[in-house]
């Protein structure tokens, strides 16, 4: 089965001990690209770093709603140019924890989205508990491409989303005895959702209170396609072309032909 985690935080200290073997194990058991996502400045770079290095790796740039008082517009300028950076986020808003104020929240995340579509840029929304004024600020800055990350929302909420044009991600949260978005993934058609892991947070069943990793991806896949009643061979495909696109991950380059062929 070939997967396309979206949404991965690989460069943060829970893979020190080991990171390499960790993502050549993930890319050995079938995940094929991994977007590695950064909230702050100092990931940004650490993201990026990591992107170098693999090249099925791609990072994002962008500040957290956690992180809103860092905010640094001339740091998502500079690396939004970078090839290896493929998305605005995560940005967003946070009212469950609400770690900065809310109208520096609400300014940084308008700001952002506003990068996004100067730089033509798809963004990766972090919405908690702030579904409308997620919805609000991306239709008032114009954001054409989104996709609610960890998507918590109810099906009203979801069909907005969907009606606005844009795409919904899953996480292990789906996998949970107290999930309530069953029906949002009933609703969902096949062409307007991804998968991540959301790693090292939010393990899916059976792995809750263990260090999370996209080797866990495919349990989301499965538990997609036990809702939507298919299997999860055609969850991975369309997953993984969503992604594809949404992203515009480059084609990988043409092996050159072998010498000495006729013609
Ligand atoms: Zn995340």
């Amino acid at each position: 089965m070939k997967l396309f985690e979206t949404h991965a935080h690989l460069d943060l200290p829970d893979y020190d001990s080991d990171r390499e073997s960790l993502i050549n194990k993930c890319f050995k058991s079938g995940i094929e690209y991994i977007i590695n996502i950064s909230f702050n400045k100092e990931t940004a770079m650490s993201s990026l770093a990591l992107a170098h290095k693999y090249p099925h790796i791609f990072s994002t740039v962008g500040f957290h709603p956690h992180e809103a008082t860092e905010f640094d517009a001339e740091l998502v300028k500079k690396l939004a140019r970078e090839k290896k950076v493929v998305a605005i986020g995560e940005i967003g808003l946070d009212f469950f924890r609400n770690l900065s104020p809310y109208p520096v929240q609400r300014e940084v995340f308008a700001n952002q989205a506003h990068l996004a579509v100067e730089y033509d840029l798809p963004v990766v929304v972090h919405d908690r508990q702030a579904h409308q004024e997620c919805y609000n600020i991306l239709k008032q800055e114009n954001v054409k491409e989104a996709v609610f990350h960890c998507f918590s929302g109810d099906i009203v909420f979801a069909q907005q989303v969907l009606d606005a044009g844009w795409m919904m991600s899953f996480t292990g949260s789906i996998t949970y005895r107290n999930s309530h978005l069953d029906d949002v993934v009933r609703l969902v058609p096949m062409d307007r959702f991804m998968i991540e892991t959301d790693c090292p947070y939010l393990p899916p069943h059976p792995y809750r209170g263990q260090r999370n990793s996209p080797l866990h991806l495919h349990l989301i896949a499965e538990k997609i396609a036990e809702i939507k009643g298919i299997t999860p061979k055609e969850v991975a495909e369309a997953t993984f072309n969503n992604a594809y696109s949404f992203f515009r991950i480059p084609a990988d380059p043409v092996k050159p032909l072998k010498s000495g062929r006729k013609k």
